[in-house]
């Protein structure tokens, strides 16, 4: 597969990574990666944070629709 960003650029780029968001593959320099938090929430008790962050691998459009810092 081949980075779609670099495409959109008329580039030829691996991807290293597809975005778990929209599926779009990317290369290293366009992979976004984001801990996010992970919790668990299962009736009836209230949910909790788990001591673990999931990496999730985002294209740029996708990091900026979830937004930055949070
Ligand atoms: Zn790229
Ligand atoms: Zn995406």
């Amino acid at each position: 597969m081949k980075c779609y960003v670099c495409a959109k650029e008329g580039k030829e780029t691996d991807a290293v990574a597809v975005c778990v968001a929209c599926g779009m593959g990317t290369c290293m320099k366009h992979t976004v990666r984001k801990d996010v938090d992970v919790w668990e929430g299962s009736y009836p008790l209230p949910s909790r944070k788990l001591p673990t962050r999931m990496p999730r691998m985002l294209c740029p459009d996708c990091s900026n629709a979830f937004g930055e810092g949070k």
